[in-house]
């Protein structure tokens, strides 16, 4: 084969998909697991259907979006997004900043005065530009904001301080927050829920988030299953295979995270070794609850920054998507940044105290059952070092013929529609780069 594809999640087929109308029968994919889809995976359980990780779909590029629709034959599902903040015992509208109204007057009082003097501030000039995540935070919205929100949130979520993290990720994932809206809110006690990059989604009728990657797999080659690559030669290209099959290759792309490719790979200089051993991630527990009650509220999902709630988010899949769960059911997912793998029992127990608590769960009868999933690989942290880092050692890969991509491969924190973008623009480019291996022939494995 002239192409190698390492991984069929998501970015995997899309590479596909795009050698195949280019050059269709030169390349192979090999997936580790049994199914194709990667993180876009859903389950089915006692009638209940969820995404192994929630999901919902969002567009940036058209051409990404009408690719979607014609390969999903319009099979979509297109919601106005709810999603709140539950803070001190309230639903506040997403986005927090511009919410104010929502608040509990001193709270309020604190963030409309911080935002205000941040605002004068950045007017003349008289802050130098932001370094992290943390200034930018703090020279944005304003102390109360930061304190009440911004940093609990992101500190939860990623597991570090916000003045460890970089600026390259924040748009479109932070929306700002104008003078003006934050203002008319107040003034006017009106929500405004259509801000931010994702006002609304959609969702596959049928089947969840795995429609999309099993209607891209069927246009492209059959993918090889159960084919975990455990060693890369970079010299003379060739991947081995855990179930003892090898292959030779001309290009190679691959979708696994970066420091798993590097580790894996022989012919890489110490220093860029140590490069990788320094990228920092999370893992992520993910709760689903499968009820056997509707659900109280109609919202998508609610974003929780206080400690006492051990999960960051909730997600309500079967208000996304009411095939997802049985007629008269519900499900909610739950997720939580850099479990203990040891506490995973007593997390789940004070996860269900907190939905009791919270009135998403009446009764622990209602519980069908609790669907646990571990990831080791969630978000891709940007530290202030993740892009020279990164720039690096993906330099390094080309000039050897690889090409690392996806959320996980380019390191970056990226959703399914930049992940299909991406793929289909890199598909020219690695066609155009100049063939330097040996051809090698697929072994069949013992
Ligand atoms: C909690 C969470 C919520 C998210 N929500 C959304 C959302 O609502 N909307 C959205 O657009 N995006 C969302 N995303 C992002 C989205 O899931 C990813 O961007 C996308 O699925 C990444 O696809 P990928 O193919 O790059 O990676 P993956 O899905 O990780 O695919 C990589 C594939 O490589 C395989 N593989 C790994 N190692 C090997 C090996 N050694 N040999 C062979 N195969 C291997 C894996 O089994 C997997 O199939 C979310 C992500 C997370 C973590």
């Amino acid at each position: 084969m002239q192409t190698i594809i390492l991984g069929a999640g998501i970015s995997g087929l899309s590479a596909a998909y795009a050698l195949e109308k280019a050059c269709p029968g030169t390349y192979a994919i090999y997936e580790q697991g049994a199914t194709v889809g990667g993180l876009c995976r859903t389950q089915q359980v006692d009638g209940f259907r969820f995404d192994i990780v929630s999901h919902v779909l969002h567009f940036r590029s058209q051409e990404t979006e009408h690719l979607v629709r014609r390969i999903l034959d319009d099979a979509l599902i297109r919601q106005e997004r709810s999603a709140w903040t539950y803070f001190q015992g309230r639903y506040v509208p997403y986005p927090f900043q511009t919410h104010l109204n929502a608040l509990p007057k001193p709270v309020q009082a604190a963030c409309l005065g911080g935002f205000l003097k941040a605002w004068i501030k950045r007017k003349i000039g008289s802050e130098r530009e932001p370094g992290n995540f943390g200034e930018w935070v703090e020279q944005y919205f304003g102390r109360g904001i930061a304190q009440y929100f911004m940093r609990p949130y992101n500190q939860k979520l990623w597991g570090v301080e916000p003045e460890q993290l970089s600026l390259d990720w924040i748009r479109p994932f932070v929306p700002g927050a104008e003078l003006g809206q934050v203002l008319s809110n107040l003034v006017s006690n009106r929500n405004h829920h259509q801000l931010g990059y994702n006002p609304w989604f959609f969702y596959p009728k049928q089947g969840g988030i795995q429609a999309l990657s099993e209607a891209v797999c069927r246009r492209v080659a059959q993918v090889q299953f159960e084919h975990e690559a455990v060693e890369i030669d970079l010299e003379r290209h060739t991947v081995r295979f855990q179930n003892g099959g090898q292959t030779g290759y001309e290009r190679l792309i691959s979708t696994l995270p970066l420091p798993a490719l590097i580790e894996r790979a022989s012919g890489v200089p110490e220093e860029l070794r140590r490069e990788a051993a320094e990228l920092r991630w999370t893992s992520l527990l993910n709760l689903t609850y499968c009820l056997r009650r509707p659900l109280a509220r109609r919202c998508h999902w609610v974003y929780f920054p206080e400690a006492e709630y051990p999960f960051f988010r909730l997600v309500f899949p079967s208000n996304i998507c009411g095939e997802l769960a049985p007629e008269g059911g519900g499900l909610i997912a739950a997720e939580i940044s850099n479990p203990e793998p040891e506490r995973e029992e007593e997390l789940e127990r004070r996860v269900t105290s907190c939905l009791e608590r919270l009135g998403w769960i009446s009764h622990p009868s209602d519980i069908v059952r609790v669907v646990r999933i571990h990831f080791p690989y969630a978000y891709p942290v940007h530290d202030l070092e993740r892009a020279r880092r990164v720039r690096r050692l993906l330099d390094f890969l080309e000039s050897r013929q690889v090409w690392s991509i996806g959320r996980f491969g380019a390191w970056r924190y990226s959703s399914i529609d930049s992940a299909i973008t991406e793929a289909l623009e890199a598909a020219p480019r690695i066609l155009e780069s100049s063939p330097g291996g040996v051809l090698g022939n697929d072994t069949t494995p013992p």
